[in-house]
């Protein structure tokens, strides 16, 4: 008998391997009615899904015997049938026998598996193997264990543990319970803070992971896209020697970070994934989350890029000792790179600044030495801007609105101060604009009221835009003109460099960027 002629429930039971067979990419079906969940079944595989979930409870009106069978029947993808009551999160309100026979009668049309709640009896099902899940949404129970080792003795073929993630040690938690699993496990920490989670299943031999059609259509929250899962991070390239990497921050959901690297790992042909995470403010939380990574090496963590606010408790964390010394002296890192010795810090934004400047300018490093320049700013980026400046005994004026902040950061690094009151003129040779003016949304703001003639040289920090008011007014008076993009890019290819040792794709890195921010003007 050829494959294509066996009945759905025939073909899906061949195609059932558990466990340690592939980690599906499952699509949940959230339509309210069944032509329109059939037609959500076809793009989903199309998508690329290996799964779909038939969400029985989505649908307006409990589907009839017939509407079940046209669900399953010569689905192009497995089928998993669940229909999850109102009280455990999902959205049937009928009886209990009634939402049990639905599922059965899923398992005789040919679902590969029917999810049911954790403690329904389930000895006597004939239908189709079981998916037993429990959920907490309240939070991580404190019982985990209790609950997995439980539920790995019932008769069920698949444990699947959902929670909800207060923070991202949360999706370790559920990482662990997949590392721990004695049969074939579904393990996920749900929101933001669970991404992780579910980005990482497939390194950790999960039964699957669930990614939404689109955006909008997802069944549990944090649930990324299918077309998020497989182009942004490889889903399909992701297996057990896959290296962890991503970027902390707060907020985080809106960096370019995770795109900018994938793709340089793509490219490269680098066996890693970048995912970000989101760390509350605070050292504490920062640390509680580094001390987690740490303490699981089977993670395959090995690096991190650290974005505000944390770059000082990144600092902080890794110790000074264990960081170069400039960046010791900036006293905030922006990469940490696990290593066989322990975590090592660098701080590849100063190094960035430096080299877009004297790339534009043409020199080397040293050819700094003399030169004047005033720095406005004196916020973080503005700090490892004069840190680095004045490493390389250039003349530097730090002119902030604040003036205390300015005369504060001039005195650590011995050099001058001066009041920036918009609308200023500065008389220097180099301007660099570390402030947030100019910035997007207000782009037509600026530090500077015009560019005096003794400037040849403008940098603003700002990438968003790429040309700034200041950099327009620059260009117009005939100065060199360096774009935050060139420092952007810069620091980017140097975490690469570190963490991989080779060569980045810097033009890939670039264009990725600019793709990013094309969208976002969107
Ligand atoms: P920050 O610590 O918050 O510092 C902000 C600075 O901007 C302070 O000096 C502040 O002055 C000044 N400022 C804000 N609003 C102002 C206004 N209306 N008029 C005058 N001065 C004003 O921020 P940061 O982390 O240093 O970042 C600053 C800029 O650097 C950002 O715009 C960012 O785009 C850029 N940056 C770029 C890169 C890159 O890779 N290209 C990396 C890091 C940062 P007060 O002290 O008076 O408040």
């Amino acid at each position: 008998m050829i494959c294509g002629c066996l009945p759905a429930n025939e073909r899906n039971r061949q195609n059932l391997t558990l466990p340690g067979d592939k980690c599906r990419l499952i699509c949940p079906l959230t339509a309210s009615d069944p032509l329109a969940m059939r037609r959500q079944m076809e793009q989903a595989a199309r998508a690329g899904a290996d799964a779909v979930e038939l969400r029985l409870d989505y649908l307006a009106i409990a589907p009839s015997e017939g509407e079940i069978e046209f669900l399953i029947k010569d689905a192009p993808v497995e089928t998993i049938a669940t229909c999850r009551p109102a009280n455990a999160g999902g959205k049937f309100t009928g009886g209990e026998n009634h939402r049990l026979e639905l599922l059965r009668i899923a398992g005789r049309q040919g679902a590969a598996f029917a999810d049911v709640e954790s403690g329904t009896p389930v000895s006597d099902w004939p239908a189709c193997p079981i998916i037993e899940s429990f959920h907490d949404f309240g939070g991580r129970p404190d019982n985990l264990d209790e609950i997995a080792g439980r539920m790995s003795g019932s008769a069920a073929a698949v444990s699947k543990i959902a929670f909800s993630a207060a923070e991202p040690r949360d999706a370790l938690a559920a990482l662990d319970l997949l590392r721990s699993g004695k049969k074939s496990t579904l393990a996920l920490a749900m929101g933001e803070h669970g991404q992780i989670s579910r980005i990482l299943a497939r390194k950790f031999g999960a039964f699957g992971t669930f990614a939404s059609l689109e955006s909008g259509l997802e069944s549990a929250p944090g649930q990324p896209t299918i077309g998020q899962m497989k182009e942004l991070y490889r889903w399909d390239s992701i297996g057990p020697a896959t290296a962890v990497f991503g970027v902390i921050g707060y907020p985080i959901a809106h960096s370019m970070s995770p795109a900018i690297h994938n793709a340089a790992f793509a490219h490269a042909g680098v066996d890693a994934v970048y995912l970000p995470i989101r760390v509350e403010p605070g050292g504490e939380n920062f640390r509680r989350f580094l001390d987690a990574v740490s303490e699981r090496p089977w993670l395959g963590w090995r690096g991190l890029s650290v974005t505000i606010p944390h770059k000082e408790n990144a600092l902080a964390w890794v110790g000074a000792a264990n960081c170069d010394e400039l960046s010791a002296r900036i006293g905030a890192i922006n990469t940490i790179t696990f290593g066989p010795a322990g975590p090592r810090g660098d701080n590849t934004d100063y190094t960035a600044a430096i080299a877009a400047l004297c790339s534009a300018m043409g020199i080397g490093p040293e050819g700094l030495a003399g030169r004047n320049v005033a720095v406005l700013g004196a916020g973080g980026a503005a700090r490892a801007v004069v840190a680095a400046l004045t490493h390389y005994k250039t003349d530097v004026v730090v002119c902030n609105r604040t003036l205390e902040r300015a005369e504060a950061l001039a005195e650590e690094f011995g050099c001058r101060s001066s009041p920036l009151s918009p609308p200023a003129r500065i008389e220097a040779r180099i301007i660099i604009n570390c402030t947030s003016v100019g910035m997007h949304p207000n782009v037509n703001a600026c530090p500077l009221a015009e560019i005096s003639p003794a400037t040849r040289v403008v940098f603003d920090t700002i990438y968003n835009p790429i040309e700034t008011a200041l950099l327009k007014l620059a260009r117009k008076a005939g100065c060199t003109c360096v774009s935050g993009l060139d420092m952007f890019v810069n620091q980017a290819v140097a975490q690469f460099e570190i963490w991989t040792g080779r060569k980045a794709p810097r033009e890939i890195m670039r264009q990725k960027v600019l793709e990013k921010l094309a969208a976002a003007d969107k």
